[in-house]
């Protein structure tokens, strides 16, 4: 089975058109959470999103966008951004984004698998680091863990004394870039495939995933959007100009 694994979309319809264009042929989506909130179109994104065939699970800005939650935690920049996706939502792309499972969601297709938005132990935890990612390997059974949350690829193995982190090298280009992975059988992983909408690892171009789970080999992709037209409708939206900033410089 084909899973394409997209996450931290943010509302960024240009970047998730451009993700659904080129990616390769797959049977199903697994979209890790944060659809909506700092974009500018989160109403086409959830639509589009419904239309898929796809595993979802929720992250905190959906948790917040769609009214769960107050965005208490949030930097200024982003609590302004939910709020105004907040009164942008249709009542029904609300109603969805409300109603989105809390993760670990488990993998019907593809057995032995987990998908989280931050973290197995804590929905909303940053897995940002070898530590981390013993810790959920130690808590956890799964073989394959795939989360999001820190909008930045990363693949840690677990190795005989410990966790290994291994390298995911960007290279700068307007292309379309994929990295190969193949993943051994026996060894246990938690990967990251990168942010659709929002990347922070200085690369601008939109980040996703394919898992094969036959061949058990994962692609890792970049690939161009019109950035400059996501950019515009942030700023028309009235939304915080750095959100518009970033997404040019991938941070
Ligand atoms: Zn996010």
């Amino acid at each position: 089975m084909r899973l394409l694994l997209i996450s931290d979309i943010h509302a960024n319809w240009e970047a998730l058109e451009a993700v659904l264009w080129l990616a390769p042929p797959y049977e199903q989506v697994a979209n890790l959470g944060d659809a909506v909130g700092y974009g500018a179109s989160p109403n086409e994104v959830v639509e589009r999103l419904r239309a898929l065939p796809a595993i979802h699970v929720r992250g905190n800005h959906d948790v917040c966008c769609a009214g769960l939650e107050e965005p208490l935690g949030f930097n200024p920049t982003a609590a302004r951004a939910a709020r105004w996706t907040r009164r942008a939502l249709s009542e029904d792309c609300q109603r969805w984004l409300r109603e989105l499972p809390m993760g670990p969601v488990h993998g019907r297709l593809c057995k032995g698998t987990q998908f989280v938005h931050g973290s197995p132990l804590d929905e909303f935890d940053y897995l940002d680091s070898s530590y981390a990612a013993l810790e959920v390997l130690q808590a956890t059974r799964a073989s394959l863990t795939f989360f999001g949350h820190t909008h930045v690829p990363a693949v840690y193995a677990r190795a005989r004394r410990g966790v290994e982190e291994l390298e995911l090298p960007v290279e700068s280009d307007d292309g379309v870039q994929c990295k190969r992975l193949q993943l051994e059988s026996g060894t246990r992983y938690v990967i990251n495939p990168g942010s659709v909408g929002q990347p922070r690892d200085g690369e601008w171009r939109a980040a996703f995933a394919l898992y094969d789970s036959q061949t058990r080999e994962i692609c890792f992709y970049r690939v161009p959007y019109d950035v400059a037209l996501a950019q515009q409708k942030i700023l028309a939206a009235g939304l915080p100009s750095r959100l518009a900033l970033r997404l040019a410089q991938g941070l």
